[in-house]
């Protein structure tokens, strides 16, 4: 069941668990992100991001893709543009199909944030497309280590509230601690900023960043309305050891690890459909 992320988080946040947004590269991936998602009988999320590589940088080839895909499964699966700094990429994606799309004004100052969010919800909304935003910066970069120069900024709780309010936004990226990519130490999550966020903000809450987190850690989150939580890195690495280790057949090896390693987040953090 191909859906936008509205109703799939909405009832997440209700319920207390997460829904996984699971980057994809190739078909293949998408295809086994699938196939896992109605094994395990639960929602999904497929993530692109902007200026992803080809086959994927032809967004209606995997608009189209995981729509026949998704329409064969009971589960609900949505496709999302991640970290969309371009106002023109998002229209790009929701003519090719995308059901949910994020823009990423992470950067600006509030009111410029504010002012192009809201012009992303209008589009967006008009489409019938859901849109996260994120307030607050969360740094560090794919792949790589993040260290202390990893130029996050947190949300403040009471700005989370006033821009949510002003934007109309479905979701919110927030940043609570963690880093895109490798974490340099230990990871360091303020539980008591997001209880905060939680109490001023209604809408489901996102955390990115997710790999390496530790999902005892990701469990306290989905207490305080973290209802997507985004997987990156770990799904590259599992990749990676998958093809280097002697393999001859890499497409099937991708799509057992890529299989396997989100079974890992999902199986502890995502609650099955009823039956
Ligand atoms: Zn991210």
């Amino acid at each position: 069941m191909f859906v936008n992320t509205k109703e799939m988080l909405v009832k997440a946040r209700e319920e207390h668990y997460m829904v996984i947004g699971a980057q994809c590269w190739s078909l293949n991936t998408a295809q086994a992100l699938i196939n896992t998602a109605t094994e395990l009988n639960m929602p999904l999320i497929l993530m692109l991001w902007e200026g992803a590589p080809e086959p994927m940088a032809d967004l209606e080839v995997i608009a189209n893709f995981v729509k026949v895909h998704a329409g064969k499964t009971h589960v609900p699966i949505a496709l999302h543009l991640d970290h969309a700094h371009n106002i023109d990429t998002i229209y790009q994606a929701i003519h090719a199909g995308f059901s949910s799309v994020m823009f990423d004004g992470s950067e600006l100052p509030f009111d410029e944030n504010v002012a192009a969010t809201c012009e992303v919800v209008k589009m967006a909304h008009a489409c019938g497309v859901t849109v996260e935003a994120e307030l607050g910066h969360v740094g560090g970069m794919s792949g790589v280590a993040a260290g202390d120069d990893n130029n996050s900024t947190l949300t403040v709780p009471e700005e989370a509230r006033k821009f949510v309010e002003l934007t109309g936004v479905d979701s919110l990226a927030v940043s609570i601690g963690t880093v895109h990519g490798v974490y340099a130490g230990e990871p360091h999550i303020d539980m008591e900023r997001l209880k905060k966020i939680y109490n001023e903000v209604d809408v489901p809450l996102v955390l990115h960043g997710g790999s390496g987190t530790g999902i005892e850690l990701l469990q306290e989150t989905m207490q305080y309305g973290i209802s997507k939580l985004n997987v990156m890195t770990d799904l590259m690495n599992a990749t990676s050891v998958a093809v280097s280790d002697g393999s001859f057949l890499p497409d099937l090896d991708i799509y057992a690890a890529v299989a396997d390693c989100v079974k890992g987040y999902m199986e502890p953090l995502t609650k099955p459909m009823l039956k």
